[in-house]
This record gives structure tokens, C-alpha cells and sequence, in this order.
């Protein structure tokens, strides 16, 4: 089987968060089943630092300027790569620029990835042939599958959202400019609201649609969840066209007997190497290690979804009431409010309470081997990686119940290997803390949670066979015909 993946991320080589993760395990591991599957994603500055090598398959003129489609691999990973400097040459992150303002041609970027994937998919690499599946993840793909529609072309698509909230809403999007039919400005299309929305365009043109968790798969044919695409998620569950398929976790990379970014390696019956991994965080951070206290991080981009001003809130209403009975160290960008909060109650109490602001891969895996738990208190999450992260590394998670943070932790149940609060407030979360430090004390009940936990089975092959019996259970011709339909 031929599967291509559109994505604008993929780990190694660029990312900002889960999507990245997926985007660079999901085909290695549909190679390991047989598949030829391979990557295409715009040809950013940061991959250039990277990529040595590559060779030119074809250069075009396309509505959004001169286009060279390369291939080259990467660590294993088969990638196309689109190169357009005036578009994609740009350095720090791939949507917006380092006043957090969305690039004002993102419309021509990402139509640009998706007219490049389906051509691809579609057999432009005449080496290659056509590709038996289009797997587009997220907004910046979304009209890959309007090409494919558009063209007639009979390469089946598979949609994965692996965030509903963002859309790629574009204002003023002329389809005729960026080479689709206009008529697909509809209601029944990719009109949403009286804009065009790449999402839209991905969960209505694609053949089947995927998320990336069960409880969110149906989450989002609901309102609030559903951001406005409840009634077509809920038509398209109906039709049997929504799934949901749980991340895994790249083994190769988060594994705790294994990993070299961490002092020392440790697996679930040999913990005590986990406590040096603690104390050299706590001391490379100026906590104060002589006190024993349990050690809670969390590791987020800082936006309101991930709900960290809850846990600020709650870390401020401890240091008002006396002080803290843990230590936390918070590793996160994003929203400056929440930065400079954090760093606020850092200085505060630096002793219990550190913060680093910024991006530090690293960082994010010695502080998952020291910690005791880790702290996902979102307001909504379709996936989440860090959790499972946490369960691999012994950091027991305390999450909301949502999305994929419900399907992977639970609390009270058997199975119990984490701590789980319902409602978006700081007092509910604090609970929860609270249960955790409870725990920690009786360290006999700690350790055997921490143990089953990192012995939960959360492989990408799983993962991997899912998606597989996805692409061969469809029926492409009858889901298109319902699609005609609708
Ligand atoms: P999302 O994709 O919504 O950001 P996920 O939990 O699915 O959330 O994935 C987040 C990924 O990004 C994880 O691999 C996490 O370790 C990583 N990450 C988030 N923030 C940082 C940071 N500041 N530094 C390093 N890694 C980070």
C-alpha cells in the first residue's frame, strides 16, 4: 500500500507540537507493517539546515509562484519537499512570525502544500505512480482532498484532526486563484460562515475522517467541542466516516531505559535511578533538595486550551496561604500573560517553584524521567502526548477528563494510574494535586502505581495496525457517492 501523509510538521525536523510527533512515527511504523508510505511538507529554512541532499522531481509554476518538488530521506523518514523560499524560507516557526501574528499568505502556503500533496498523491512523481491513500492531518492540508475532488482523481483521502480549534478560516479566498472550482463555495463544500475553511474542506471532500482519540471523535459532534463542525461530524459518525485512533508514543525516542538525554536510565523495576533524575532537575534549577517533596511539572505550550492559568491560580493561592507541599518546575511558551505569571511565582518561591519559558526538547524529557507527576489540566485535548509520556516515564498524570487525556488516565477504577478532575476550575484541580501529594506519601502505593503505569502498553504499532484496517475497511465508492448526497 502507497500512503502518502501531508502534514505542515514532522518530527525531527520541525515541530511545535504533537502533530510533529505523529506526523514523523506514524509512517515508519506503516513502513514496518509493509507500507510504502512517505511525507510531504513545505521545505522550511530549518529543514534545509538539515537536508543535505536532495534531488528535484519536478518544478512547476503554480498560482502561488515557481515550485520545485523535491525528494530526499531523512532518518529513516521517505519525504517530498516543497520548495518555494518565498514562502516557506522563514525562520522560527512555520504559522506565525515572532510577534505571534499569523503570516499574511498562510492561505497561498498551506493551499499550496495541498495542491502539491494531491498532485503527488495523484501521480506526479511518475516513479512513485499514484498513491493508494492521501492521509492529510490538520487545516493546512484540508483542501488536498478538494483537489482530489476537484480533479476526479479516484486516490481515496483520510482526514486526521488532530485539533478542531484551529481551522484555517481565510477571508476573501478566491478558489478560482488557487486553482479550485469556484462552485465549491457552498455550504455543501467548503464555505463556512461566508469564508473558506480548509478544516471544512478536509472533513467534507476526504473520504473518511479520523481524530485522534475516541472520546473526542464524538466530543466534537457536539457543541461546544465542535467549533462550528458539529452538524458535519455528526453526519459524517452517521455515515460511519468518523473515527477515533489513539496516538502512540515513538519508543525509540521516549523510553526511559534507553534515552540519552536523561542523566540516568531506569526502567519500571529498577526506579531508583529515576530519583537521581529528579535530584539533578531540582538542583540544576536551584529547587531546595534536602526537603522530600514530590516533584510535579508540566511541559505545554501556554494557550488557554492546555488550561495552565488554572494552575497557576492554584499555585498562587498555595503561596498565599503559606507555601507549597510539592515542588514544580513548568517548561512552556506561548501566551505572554502565562509566561510572565509563571516566571512571577517562580520568583516567588524559588525554592519549590522554577520556570523555564521557551522551547527545550532536552529539557522536556529529563524533566518527564524526574518527575513525579505531571500536570494536563486542559480544557479540551484530542490527543495528548504528555500523558502518555508521564505514564512511560513514572510521572503519574493529573489531567481533566477530556479527549484523549480521558482515555488514558483513570482514577478510582481498576487500572488506576493517575489522577483525574472533571470541571475547568483551579479548586478541582487542586483536589486532584492534592490526592497526588496524598499518595506520594505512602510510597509503597506510589511506586506500585508508577510501575503498572510504565508497564501500559501505548506503542505506535498498535496505532499503526489501526489505521491500516481503516484504510482497508473503506468502501471509496459508496462514501462517495453518500458525499454526492449530502
Ligand atoms: P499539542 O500538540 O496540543 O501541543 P500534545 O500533548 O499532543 O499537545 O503534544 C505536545 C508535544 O510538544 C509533546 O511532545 C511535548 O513534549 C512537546 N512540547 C510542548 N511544549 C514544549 C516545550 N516548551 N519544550 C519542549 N517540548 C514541548
Amino acid at each position: 500500500m502507497k500512503i502518502l501523509h501531508a502534514a505542515s510538521e514532522c518530527f525531527p525536523l520541525i515541530k511545535t507540537g504533537g502533530l510533529a510527533d505523529v506526523v514523523g512515527a506514524l509512517p515508519l511504523y506503516q513502513q514496518n507493517l509493509g507500507c510504502d508510505a512517505r511525507v510531504i511538507l513545505p521545505f522550511y529554512s530549518a529543514l534545509r539546515e538539515k537536508i543535505s541532499e536532495t534531488h528535484a522531481i519536478f518544478r512547476t509554476d503554480s498560482f502561488a509562484g515557481d515550485v520545485t518538488l523535491r525528494y530526499a530521506e531523512y532518518q529513516g523518514l521517505k519525504l517530498y519537499l516543497i520548495d518555494a523560499p518565498h514562502l516557506y524560507d522563514r525562520d522560527g516557526n512555520p504559522y506565525y512570525d515572532c510577534y505571534y501574528r499569523d503570516y499574511s499568505d498562510n492561505c497561498n502556503r498551506f493551499a499550496l502544500l495541498s495542491w502539491a500533496a494531491a498532485a503527488i498523491a495523484d501521480g506526479a512523481d511518475q516513479l512513485w505512480g499514484k498513491a493508494d491513500i492521501l492521509h492529510a492531518h490538520d487545516w493546512q492540508t484540508g483542501l488536498a482532498a478538494a483537489y482530489l475532488r476537484h480533479w476526479g482523481s479516484s486516490v481515496q483521502s483520510v482526514f486526521t484532526i488532530h485539533n478542531i480549534a484551529y481551522q484555517g478560516v481565510f477571508i476573501g479566498c478566491d478558489l478560482a486563484r488557487i486553482w479550485l472550482d469556484p462552485m465549491m463555495f457552498q455550504m455543501e463544500g467548503l464555505e463556512f460562515y461566508g469564508n473558506v475553511s480548509f478544516l471544512k474542506a478536509g472533513i467534507f471532500y476526504s473520504d473518511q475522517v479520523s481524530t485522534v482519540s475516541q472520546t473526542y471523535a464524538s466530543e466534537i459532534t457536539r457543541y461546544p467541542a465542535g467549533n462550528g463542525m458539529e452538524g458535519l461530524l455528526a453526519a459524517r459518525k452517521r455515515e460511519k466516516r468518523l473515527t477515533g485512533i489513539l496516538n502512540g508514543i515513538d519508543t525509540d525516542i521516549w523510553n526511559p531505559a534507553t534515552d540519552e538525554l536523561i542523566p540516568k536510565n531506569f526502567t519500571a523495576k529498577k526506579l531508583a535511578n529515576k530519583k537521581i533524575c529528579k535530584n539533578t532537575l531540582r538542583r540544576n534549577f536551584g529547587l531546595n533538595t534536602r526537603r522530600r517533596l514530590p516533584l510535579l511539572v508540566m511541559i505545554s505550550r501556554l494557550a488557554e486550551q492546555k488550561g495552565a492559568d488554572l494552575l497557576a491560580r492554584n499555585l498562587e493561592n498555595r503561596l498565599d496561604a503559606g507555601g507549597l507541599n510539592f515542588q514544580f518546575v513548568i517548561l512552556g511558551s506561548g501566551e505572554k500573560y502565562l509566561e510572565d505569571w509563571f516566571n512571577y511565582l517562580a520568583w516567588r518561591d524559588p525554592k519549590n517553584i522554577a520556570s523555564y519559558i521557551g522551547y527545550n526538547e532536552k529539557l522536556s524529557h529529563e524533566m518527564v524521567a524526574a518527575a513525579d507527576a505531571i500536570v494536563i489540566p486542559s480544557r479540551f485535548e484530542p490527543c495528548g502526548l504528555t500523558q502518555l509520556y508521564g505514564l512511560a516515564y513514572g510521572a503519574l498524570p493529573i489531567v481533566r477528563r477530556t479527549g484523549g487525556l480521558a482515555d488514558t488516565v483513570f482514577e478510582g477504577v481498576d487500572g488506576e494510574n493517575g489522577f483525574v478532575f472533571n470541571y475547568e476550575y483551579e479548586h478541582d484541580l487542586g483536589l486532584a494535586i492534592d490526592r497526588f501529594v496524598a499518595t506520594w506519601k505512602n510510597q509503597k502505593q506510589f511506586e506500585a502505581m508508577q510501575t503498572a503505569a510504565m508497564q501500559e502498553e501505548h506503542s505506535w504499532e498498535k496505532a499503526a495496525n489501526n489505521y491500516l484496517e481503516m484504510y482497508l475497511s473503506f468502501d471509496i465508492k459508496s462514501a462517495k457517492k453518500e458525499g454526492e448526497e449530502l
